[in-house]
């Protein structure tokens, strides 16, 4: 069999990986969007370099957009294969992907509008809202650790894995002459101790890896000093200096975290009695996701739920849907907190969040996820910045910047080699990485190599190796 890495090679977006067996069956494993990459984003996105239609099956790690975003594109351009996948991540998907396909199509307006004003020609989204909710009848939901057997030749198992409600470690095993090939993909890998998910759990034994690497060079503080860290800077921004702390999140996921922090602050007395925005639609469909779907939750927040039923608000939490109710927070004179998508500061409300508030030296934004290096996100993070262009503008820098890692649904590298230790390196084959910055890729294969892993492959864009039985071959 052969394997294509079509993205989310050598950076962290796109991830896409085709799997074709020798009797034609083709696997892709995940469909994301790339994402931060300017100009060519738009393109990297349209070229997916395989026949839609040809795809059997789609297994999915899980929801995030640089996982998924793509499938009800291949959806538009004939993809009927069979979406598989977790109920919770089906869950997430409905919300996501129609918000993708939701923003797509009105900055399609928004450009084509202003094309017509300059004869220039129009643009199509890449997908529409209709698509985004086509496409959910593809979808088949499995449980975790039940083997499913997907074709005669195929089966796949899923393991937790506590990066994000529903997100799956997939083993696939393949039979091919009269051989079993066992290939394990784990997704993006959660905290070893998560505040709200379960621990990432033992995968079987595979003779072929492929796995992220986002922290592959970086260690994260402990859990309990964060708690700490954000009451610090909630206090310092909100209390000391009585200006606004805008926290960008991802709407799924983060923002989870973050309110279950505050809530457990509040719950402790120690949260001042400040308005918490949480300004995102998406986020608010999402969280009601985490509530119904209790069983993929660890159980400190299940014992939290015994007392408190909602663990993500409390009375100083305002959510808004509404868009002129968003733009209304601008005018809030009081010390707030805004938790408001995206996460990277690439679109989305918190850019006009940033905006309106990076200028004023009681402010602080507060990033507390990985920003790809070409985001705003990671612009807003260089040291002695001055000035920033926001919507083409430059505007000055003088509110606080300040990061807190620990917040990533991404293990660092020894939390990740930890949860890999689960495999007898004597018996893989190979290593793949994928969903990482090239030089975090080559520190990481070093730490690997220091815990008894071995052939180690960070493989280049769109490049294709046979998966041979004692081991893999690049074509
Ligand atoms: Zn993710």
């Amino acid at each position: 069999m052969q394997i294509e890495f079509l993205g989310a090679t050598r950076e962290v977006t796109g991830s896409k990986f085709l799997i074709t067996t020798k009797g034609g069956r083709r696997i892709l494993l995940d469909c994301g969007m790339f994402q931060g990459k300017g100009l060519d984003t738009y393109n990297l996105n349209r070229d997916i370099r395989f026949e839609p239609s040809s795809i059997d099956y789609l297994i999915l790690s899980h929801a995030h957009i640089d996982h998924s975003g793509l499938i009800p594109y291949i959806y538009h351009l004939g993809f009927r294969g069979k979406i598989i996948t977790t109920a919770a991540t089906r869950s997430l998907c409905a919300y996501m992907l129609a918000d993708s396909a939701f923003i797509q199509e009105s900055d399609t307006n928004k450009y084509n509008r202003k094309a017509q004003r300059n004869n220039l020609h129009t643009a199509s989204p890449l997908y529409t809202q209709q698509e985004a909710h086509r496409c959910m009848e593809l979808f088949v939901t499995t449980e975790f650790r039940r083997r499913l057997q997907i074709d005669e030749n195929i089966a796949v198992t899923f393991y937790t894995t506590g990066h994000l409600l529903g997100a799956a470690c997939s083993v696939i095993e393949i039979k091919e002459n009269g051989k079993l090939y066992k290939i394990g993909y784990t997704g993006d890998i959660g905290r070893q101790k998560s505040y709200i998910l379960r621990t990432p759990e033992p995968f079987a034994q595979c003779d072929y890896i492929i796995t992220e690497s986002t922290y592959g060079n970086r260690l994260h503080e402990s859990q309990e000093d964060v708690k700490k860290a954000l009451l610090d800077v909630v206090y310092n921004t909100c209390v000391e200096k009585r200006g606004k702390l805008i926290i960008p999140s991802f709407a799924v996921g983060r923002t989870q975290d973050i309110l279950y922090v505050l809530n457990e602050l509040y719950n402790e007395g120690l949260l001042p009695h400040i308005k918490v925005f949480v300004d995102s639609p998406l986020a608010i469909n999402t969280t009601g996701v985490f509530l119904e779907n209790t069983e993929y939750l660890n159980d400190n927040i299940k014992r939290t739920m015994l007392y408190d039923d909602d663990p993500f608000s409390f009375n100083q939490v305002d959510y808004v849907r509404d868009v002129n109710k968003s733009k209304a927070i601008n005018k809030y004179r009081k010390p707030c907190i805004i938790i408001s998508a995206s996460g990277m500061l690439e679109a989305g409300r918190v850019k006009h969040h940033v905006a309106n508030n990076i200028m004023k030296p009681k402010n602080t934004i507060l990033i507390v996820g990985y920003c790809a290096p070409t985001t705003l996100g990671a612009r807003i993070q260089q040291k002695g910045l001055k000035q920033i262009s926001i919507f083409g503008s430059m505007i000055p820098v003088r509110a606080d910047i300040r990061s807190l890692e620990a917040f990533s649904g991404h293990g660092d590298y020894r939390e990740m080699i930890k949860y890999l230790r689960c495999q007898d390196p004597d018996k893989i084959k190979n290593i793949f990485l994928v969903h990482g910055e090239y030089s975090t890729q080559e520190e990481y294969k070093q730490h690997l190599q220091e815990s008894g892993f071995r052939n180690i492959i960070i493989p280049e864009k769109d490049s294709r190796y046979v998966l041979q039985a004692d081991g893999a071959v690049k074509i």
